[in-house]
């Protein structure tokens, strides 16, 4: 059944599909953190629709509200609604510290991309300038703005131009620290207000620069665009001091500081954004994957009242919230604070982390484990120390083969990424652990 679905879509569908050229299953059925392929097989999901289903496949507490709001209307464009109103609430209930007393949503459309583009508008709209600083590793979406600020050239180098006013500076991680380098020796601030870390303080001196060189530095800056933990770049967990010296440098600059927690937010890193781990509060932030609850197309731009400024109509579309979803995304929270799934994450993740750990301990192959809660990779290189996109292709063959279901990230395709359901159990865990770590041995030996 499989081979005919894979071979019908091959015939009938777009040549841009992409994730059935990496593992050729077709999803009959998911429930929880498990799936069934259209030959009965059942795969333990460590991917999760690329993060989104937070609190599992078909989740019957979220379906029970899908179905009774589907019976009723299904849109509405941006008429009041209790689903908006309600999801509205919800969403100021859990936002970062900063943001709960005043905090804004927009809802963007069906994807992470709009809700980017939302972003992108509103820093705009508020400042009167063109210049964004981004990230190298960054992924923020497929929409020409969202292009723009993702740095990975093969998602956008044949549509040139891009926006004009986009400067990409390095992102600073634990890992490169690997660098020797002396964090005080390049930062020009106060010793106080330098992070301790070579690869935190050489980005943020990169963006001061970009930020205020009166001759090579951004005219006309609008704001600074940032993923707290860097998703498709390969789980890229910045070093402590990261968000608070960019959190710093957009107050002395007064623009905003942007958060892109499409990937890393509603509860992934056991926080229910990634930037929480850090008390460093955005101007504006995006929301998309988990906030649709069990999957369906919804996406918001979280922002601080001040920049409240839109007149009505002024950010307008079909799709500005979709109502099923609204109500899906309000029962996915309600469910992960029914079920304590941040403290779960958190433990389930170390757990995970540590398997990896141990798998690593030895194997000089795989060289970083890290993330944070259900955020987590795991970075391999050749014999020769350069990143090994082949041996993460075999691991995550060598796991579908065996029942597990696994991504790859990395600017380089040479980390396994785990984003599961919030909602695995522990049992599934070890049984998904054990494939893996064969596979890693398999693969690597
Ligand atoms: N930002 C981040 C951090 C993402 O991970 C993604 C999707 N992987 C996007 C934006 C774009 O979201 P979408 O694919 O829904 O447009």
């Amino acid at each position: 059944n499989t081979r005919a679905l894979l071979e019908k879509q091959q015939e009938i569908d777009s040549s841009a599909v992409a994730y059935p050229n990496d593992i050729p299953i077709a999803f009959e059925e998911g429930k929880g953190a498990t799936v069934r392929d259209a030959d009965g097989n059942t795969y333990i999901d460590m991917f999760a629709g690329i993060g989104v289903l937070n609190v599992g496949h078909s989740n019957p507490y979220v379906l029970e509200a899908v179905h009774e709001q589907a019976d009723k209307f299904v849109h509405t464009v941006d008429f009041p609604t209790e689903a908006r109103l309600e999801l509205i609430e919800k969403l100021n209930e859990i936002a970062p510290a900063g943001l709960k007393d005043n905090n804004r949503v927009v809802f963007g459309g069906p994807t992470g991309s709009d809700a980017v583009e939302a972003s992108i508008k509103l820093a705009k709209y508020n400042t009167g300038g063109d210049g964004l600083i981004a990230f190298r590793g960054s992924y923020h979406g497929a929409t020409p703005g969202a292009m723009s600020l993702t740095s990975n050239k093969k998602f956008k180098e044949a549509y040139t131009p891009m926006l004009p006013e986009v400067t990409h500076v390095p992102y600073p991680s634990t890992f490169a620290d690997n660098e020797v380098g002396d964090a005080e020796s390049i930062c020009s601030r106060p010793a106080s207000e330098c992070c301790g870390s070579y690869s935190c303080a050489r980005a943020l001196e990169e963006v001061q620069q970009v930020l205020e060189d009166p001759y090579g530095g951004l005219a006309n800056p609008a704001g600074i665009f940032v993923e707290p933990i860097q998703g498709e770049g390969g789980i890229i967990v910045p070093p402590e001091g990261f968000l608070q010296g960019l959190r710093d440098l957009a107050d002395d600059n007064d623009i905003p500081l942007m958060f892109d927690e499409i990937q890393s937010g509603l509860g992934r890193t056991g926080e229910w954004w990634a930037s929480d781990w850090h008390g460093v509060t955005p101007d504006i932030m995006t929301t998309a994957k988990a906030l649709g609850g069990v999957g369906f197309p919804l996406s918001a731009t979280m922002y601080k009242e001040e920049l409240d400024t839109w007149g009505p109509g002024d950010h307008a579309g079909t799709y500005r919230g979709h109502v099923v979803g609204m109500r899906a995304g309000t029962r996915a929270i309600e469910y992960i604070q029914d079920h304590d799934l941040l403290a779960h994450a958190r433990e389930l993740g170390e757990y995970i982390r540590g398997r990896l750990q141990e798998a690593a301990d030895g194997n000089d192959r795989l060289v970083d484990v890290r993330g944070k809660g259900l955020f987590i990779g795991a970075e391999f290189v050749d014999a020769d120390g350069a990143p090994d996109d082949d041996a993460v292709d075999a691991i995550q063959q060598y796991c579908f083969e065996h029942g597990v279901l696994i991504w790859t990230a990395g600017r380089h395709g040479n980390v396994v990424r785990f984003v599961p359901p919030l909602v695995l159990t522990h049992d599934l865990a070890e049984t998904a652990l054990d494939v893996v770590v064969e596979a890693i041995d398999h693969v690597t030996d």
